[in-house]
């Protein structure tokens, strides 16, 4: 008998049907011998409505409230879930995080889990009920609801198995696993039936959304055997593996991209030290991350600094740099936020070179103009204008042969 978590997105729940359909699953998945926590989002299209209903109040509403309000989304989604479940026989009982208590700290909007009460989870899998979490939520040391940034329920998931040991955590979604790309942009996207730990967190942190970059840091601090599956069609999805000798090592194993990024440039500059300081000071005392830095060397003893930084904060980080401009004397500021980054990802990519080579001879086939490079062991990321999403995606993915299944080496 086997401990399993099962997590259900937003679409996978999006109905009223959907949601009986997953009690069906949930029902079957137990009368196998297996116990069932389910961790569950909101309806589809759910906490964006709520979230827009507050910026028609206040565009910058109070973030305890705004974390209220954005967490009432999964509390329907666990009492549906649980009626579905009674209703077919199968007894459940829905908690919210606080009635848990997966505890967070009090970093409203982007909270962190500090720890799971599993007590209650465990009594009632003893007693033979599916425990139904509400995903994406937890409360503070003071009571207060908190809630873990946008697409958390995944990292919910993965908490729950790693508190509870669970065997296997799955996360049930939309598509049938982990693509070399977004599908949904490339069509010839292939499913990859295992990815390692790294790749999956690189592709997470450079924007592929189909599970949130803390869900993966969980999953690979606490060990917990972690899979993508279809809530849709049977099959086994992908496995998000620890790297072994057994895997063949594909050369590139994804195309990652993120469209929420804005770039700034702050030009003839003074070229002396203590510049870079001067100007990413102010931007990192007003809380604003900063992602892909460059400095050109202009002339006359001047230079260009360019940075990105996540687009919600675009307007607040252009402010503050023209105030910096107006400061240490820059020439001008000027900022676009129709950019899209773009990243190789592949940890056979630290034995070959020349990658860097071909993706940029791949870019220049199409005539794109790369706007800022940026590469570690593992990934190379290059920026460019946002219309070319789609167009360079796909060169990409014909020029490395990501089509393909990978040649054994
Ligand atoms: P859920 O609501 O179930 O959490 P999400 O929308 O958060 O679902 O994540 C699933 C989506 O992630 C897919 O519909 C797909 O468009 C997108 N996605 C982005 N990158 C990838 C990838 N490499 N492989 C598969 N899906 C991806
Ligand atoms: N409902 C939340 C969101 O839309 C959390 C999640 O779906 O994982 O971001
Ligand atoms: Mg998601």
């Amino acid at each position: 008998m086997a401990l399993i978590v099962q997590k259900y997105g937003g679409t996978s729940v999006g109905t009223v049907e959907r949601i009986q359909a997953v009690a069906e699953k949930i029902r079957k998945c137990r009368e196998n011998g297996d116990s069932v926590v389910v961790v569950v989002s909101a309806m589809s299209g759910e906490t964006n409505r709520l979230i827009d209903m507050a910026a028609q109040i206040d565009p910058h509403g109070p973030a305890r409230e705004m974390d209220v309000l954005v967490s009432t989304g999964e509390q329907v989604t666990i009492a549906l879930l649980s009626i579905a479940l009674e209703k077919i026989g199968a007894p459940a009982r829905s908690y919210t995080g606080s009635q848990i208590r997966i505890l967070t700290d009090d970093a409203y909007s982007k909270a962190r889990i500090l720890n799971i009460d599993d007590s209650r989870v465990r009594s009632d899998l003893d007693a033979g009920r599916v425990v139904v979490v509400a995903g994406f939520q937890g409360v503070d040391a003071e009571g207060n609801i908190t809630t873990l940034g946008r697409g958390g329920s995944d990292t919910t998931a993965v908490a729950m198995a790693a508190a509870l040991h669970a065997d296997e955590c799955q996360i049930f979604t939309d598509v049938d696993g982990v693509y070399t790309t977004d599908p949904r942009v490339e069509p010839k996207a292939r499913r990859l039936d295992r990815i390692t730990f790294e790749e999956m967190l690189e592709m997470a942190s450079l924007g592929s959304k189909i599970l949130q970059i803390r869900s993966v840091e969980f999953a690979g601090k606490y060990n917990v055997p972690l899979r993508v599956l279809s809530s849709f069609t049977e099959g086994g999805g992908t496995l998000i593996t620890f790297e072994d000798d057994e895997m063949e090592e594909a050369m590139i194993s994804g195309i990652a991209f993120n469209r929420d990024e804005a770039k700034l440039t702050i030009q003839g500059v003074p070229d002396r030290p203590g510049i870079a300081f001067e100007i990413l000071g102010p931007i990192g005392q007003a809380n604003i991350e900063v992602d892909m830095i460059v400095q050109n060397v202009g002339d006359n003893d001047t230079t260009d600094f360019t940075f990105t930084v996540h687009r919600n904060e675009y307007a607040k980080a252009l402010e503050i740099l023209r105030q910096i401009a107006a400061k240490v004397g820059a020439r001008k500021v000027v900022g676009d936020d129709k950019i899209v980054k773009i990243s190789l990802v592949g940890v056979g990519m630290r034995s070959h070179a020349g990658i860097a080579a071909a993706m940029f001879e791949a870019l220049a086939k199409e005539g794109v103009n790369i706007q800022m490079i940026s590469t570690s062991e593992i990934k190379i990321s290059v920026v460019v204008a946002e219309k070319y999403l789609e167009l360079v995606v796909r060169a990409l993915h014909e020029a490395f042969g990501l089509d393909r299944e990978p040649a054994m080496g």
